[in-house]
């Protein structure tokens, strides 16, 4: 057998071996180019002195990238334990430097198990994707805070849920998830992906979305206020503001006002100053009424 450049069998030969046919209720659409692999790393920046947690390792071939392009750690959560023949062979290749865990990620602290600085990077399962994105932007529902113990998100996401994160005020996919991210990280597509790439293809393409985070939000405002004010808004997106944010407040046309916002306006376009200005009006009346 002709071994891979990382002196490890090619991903075909792994998937063969350890029977790893693909679950579609995990959400498995596995790499098996290294090449591509290794850009993913890539795009998450210089790696050395660098921790790194990866949701989903499956046979390993992005696990592997981020071992050869100089991870200091690497700690990997995967629930299929048909994986983790294949990650311990990983394991000793690099010893003392894959950490796998079999488990949930979503169940997974972050900030128990990685040293700073550390980051994430993961070909995620479509299935948990955005609940995590949405976990690790809000660390404050877990006591946390801002700046976040991750220091980057590099992160393969269905393209639909990348334009989501990314998108500007006015574009069709602006929404709660983009206001999220961008409130206090920068948030860009390193590249796409065509569904060849993956064993079994997926029906649509994919992107690599990489974030960084900001040293402070670029406008203040509670997350759990902010979180609230959008899912209202963009909940009823066709709706005017001062009809959608009536399942906040009753007086959501005043609290427009006081925003300095019309409330004849739809969430699409509101700019993120906006919404955190509506947050904050928010805040101001549940704290005056309390
Ligand atoms: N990283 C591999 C790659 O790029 O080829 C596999 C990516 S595949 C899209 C997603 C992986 O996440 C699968 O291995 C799947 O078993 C795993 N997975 C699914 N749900 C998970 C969860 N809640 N926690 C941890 N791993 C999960």
């Amino acid at each position: 057998m002709t071994l891979a450049e990382d002196g490890l069998p090619p991903l075909r030969e792994v998937i063969a071996r350890h029977g790893l046919a693909a679950k579609k209720a995990l959400g498995q659409n596995f790499l098996l180019d290294l090449n591509l692999t290794r850009r993913i790393a890539r795009a998450a920046g210089d790696l050395s002195g660098c921790d790194v947690l990866e949701i989903g390792p499956g046979p390993g071939g992005l696990t592997r990238a981020l071992l050869a392009e100089g991870a200091r750690r690497v700690v990997a959560v995967e629930r299929d334990a048909r994986c983790l023949p294949a990650l311990d062979e990983i394991a000793r290749r690099w010893p003392g430097r894959l950490e796998v865990v079999h488990g949930d990620a979503l169940e997974l602290d972050p900030e128990a198990r990685l040293n700073a600085p550390w980051r994430i990077v993961a070909n995620l399962p479509y299935n948990v994707g955005t609940e995590l994105l949405v976990r690790w932007l809000t660390p404050e529902r877990r006591g946390g805070g801002w700046p976040p113990g991750w220091s980057g998100l590099t992160l393969m996401f269905q393209r639909e849920v990348a334009e989501r994160i990314v998108a500007r005020p006015g574009a069709k996919a602006y929404g709660r998830l983009a206001v999220l991210a961008q409130w206090r990280a920068e948030a860009r597509i390193a590249f796409d992906v065509s569904p060849r790439a993956f064993t079994p293809p997926p029906k649509v393409w994919s992107s690599v979305v990489d974030l960084r985070p900001l040293p402070a939000p670029r406008h203040p405002a509670e997350p759990d206020a902010l979180a609230r004010v959008t899912a209202a808004a963009f909940g009823q997106r066709r709706k005017m503001l001062r009809q959608s944010l009536r399942t906040l407040r009753p007086d959501a046309a005043e609290m427009c006002a006081e925003a300095g916002i019309d409330p004849t306006l739809r969430a699409e376009a509101l700019d993120i100053a906006d919404f955190c200005a509506l947050a904050r009006a928010l805040r101001a009346r549940e704290t005056a009424r309390s």
